[in-house]
């Protein structure tokens, strides 16, 4: 029997990869750097991370054959990444590529200069562009929101919802590692007059507990009144690999029976950006780790939770002797990490919420619109803006409008106007709105302008203000002079940048005809290539290079070179 079992897991290992399989895109062994399902800032992760050793240029192969059903290049998200409709209906993405294969790569350039634009999205007919099965498609890369080379491949059902590829396919990867717990927490709840839960900004307090081992803890006994619920911080870890993953999984038991759970391993598009309400947005944002809450408000329409279960939250009753609560941690390999905590029920009601006195504090009712009038701006707020009814501080000092801080999930945008009747005509039309971050950092805010009102859409509650940008951004060749002859050049390379707005557009033209100048945002490098063959008829060549920011500054260069006719 043990021999047995020893084979079996010898096996298991031996399979961590297979090569070419035909439903796995690379031909390097699989080491994650994220799980499907992970924790992300406003979603959850919709692939999986593929690590590839550090280094850009392994070959990426089609999971099928199909067709290419979306093709795209973006400065951030996905940056360039191909999607493939299946036969079988499901869909498969590759992202952050480095380029597309020969094949491909003639389909984006066509696009490009026919839309005269490096960044596009493009939806091909059914059938237009067929690919088949082990198809190179690409190599991998690091282009748009990406920090180190790797690959994101998604795997989507029929109705374009991501699922995890781990649980479909037949490789897998080596986990024998249960979760890392790193805290529990447990919250009281009031209830109103209508006998509805408050689910006030956070209020988790923190349980002590004692490792057994690695795979099990034990809270102190719990000693409590009144309705209550728990929250965990926990992630999961593969070997051979540092990074932090999602869990699978979490169950939790009341005295034996499950009361909660949440699957990872399936969501839809339209709804991952509840994950603010998964979690304790209000810790997160001011201590930047994650509880996740093992009970669902109702406002929550994700659809991961196992809702017949009821909410989550249980009743702790004067008469109760003990229970236990369990709590269950799951990663995709099925290894498991647990929880106990002995609960006992005292007599006491805990303390009523805050108190709010303060006079630049409204409150927000959610089935109601509200438009606040301060110093020359104003704030509107459109109905169910928020989770539930709620409360936040407004005004506006020293030409800063402060919509409280973010650290309550918004649902909706919500519209600030700023009024600048008062300046100058002639820097109004230079004017945009920042967030302000950090340090007196900020960021630029998309707006427009209606008469004397400049008008932002804000996703995110925090600090804003209306910046002057007068400053032109800047423009330089970094490997051609004026009129030089450069035959043997292959790329031409422009470094742009500005200081206040960002870059909004850039552009470029040889003798008046469009050339595709590939944008790296992270680098500020523009790069036209030469094999493009534009005007490769003259031998005297016009370059002109318009770029614009976010405030309508524009600044423009000319050069001239000279380049042989092949
Ligand atoms: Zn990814």
């Amino acid at each position: 029997m043990r021999v047995g079992l020893f084979l079996i897991a010898v096996l298991i290992n031996l399979n961590i990869w297979s090569q070419n399989s035909g439903d796995y895109p690379l031909d390097i062994p699989i080491i994650l750097s994220s799980s499907f399902g992970e924790l992300r800032p406003n979603h959850f992760h919709a692939g999986i991370d593929i690590k590839t050793k550090g280094i850009e240029g392994f070959k990426i192969y089609s999971i099928g054959d199909g067709y290419i059903s979306r093709l795209q290049i973006t400065h951030g998200g996905n940056g360039k990444a191909i999607y493939i409709k299946h036969d079988n209906g499901q869909s498969s993405v590759y992202a952050h590529l480095q380029k597309f294969s020969p094949r491909i790569e003639k389909i984006v350039k066509e696009i490009q200069y026919t839309n005269q634009s490096y960044t596009f999205r493009k939806y091909p007919k059914k059938n237009e562009f067929r690919i088949s099965s082990k198809e190179m498609i690409g190599l991998t890369g690091n282009t748009g929101r990406s920090t180190a080379p790797h690959l994101h491949y998604e795997l989507r059902d029929e109705k374009d919802r991501p699922i995890n590829p781990m649980k479909f396919k037949s490789y897998s990867v080596n986990d024998t590692i249960s979760p890392i717990l790193l805290g529990v927490f447990y919250k009281n709840f009031r209830i109103d007059n209508k006998g509805a839960f408050q689910y006030d900004q956070s209020g988790f307090s923190k349980l002590k507990i004692k490792k057994i081992n690695s795979s099990l803890y034990i809270a102190d006994t719990l000693k409590t009144n009144g309705f209550i619920s728990f929250g965990v911080n926990s992630y999961d870890k593969m070997n051979n690999t540092q990074n932090k993953m999602g869990l699978s999984k979490i169950i939790s038991k009341n005295n034996g029976k499950i009361i909660f759970e949440i699957d990872f391993n399936k969501f839809s598009f339209d709804e991952w950006h509840h994950i603010n309400n998964f979690i304790d947005y209000s810790t997160y944002k001011k201590s930047n780790f994650r509880i996740q809450k093992l009970f669902i408000e109702d406002s929550n329409p994700l659809s991961m939770y196992k809702r017949d279960l009821g909410n989550g939250i249980i009743e702790i009753k004067n008469e109760d002797l003990t229970s236990i609560y369990n709590i269950k941690l799951y990663d995709y390999n099925d290894n498991l990490t647990e929880v106990l905590i002995p609960i006992t029920a005292i007599e006491k009601s805990y303390d009523e919420g805050k108190k709010i006195g303060l006079k630049d504090i409204v409150k927000i009712n959610n089935d109601s619109t509200y438009k606040f009038d301060l110093n020359n701006s104003s704030i509107h707020i459109s109905k169910n803006t928020f989770y539930h009814n709620t409360a936040i501080e407004i005004y506006n000092k020293e030409e800063i409008l402060h919509v409280d801080q973010d650290t309550i999930p918004l649902l909706k945008p919500i519209t600030i106007k700023f009024d600048v009747k008062r300046y100058n005509e002639s820097i109004k039309d230079r004017m945009f709105v920042a967030k302000i971050g950090k340090e007196n950092n900020y960021s630029f805010i998309s707006n427009k302008r209606d008469n004397d009102k400049i008008i932002a859409k804000i996703k995110t509650l925090g600090d804003y203000k209306i910046k002057l940008d007068t400053i032109p951004p800047s423009i330089k060749i970094l490997n051609l002079e004026d009129n030089q002859w450069v035959s043997d050049l292959k790329k031409l390379k422009v470094y742009i940048s500005d200081k206040s707005s960002g870059i909004k557009s850039y552009n470029g033209w040889i003798n008046d005809q469009w050339i595709l100048l590939e944008y790296n945002p992270s680098k500020g490098l523009l790069t036209y290539d030469f094999n493009d063959n534009i005007n490769s008829s003259n031998t005297r060549n016009d370059l002109s290079i318009k770029i614009e920011d976010n405030a309508g500054n524009i600044s423009e260069l000319n050069k001239v070179f000279y380049r042989e006719i092949k």
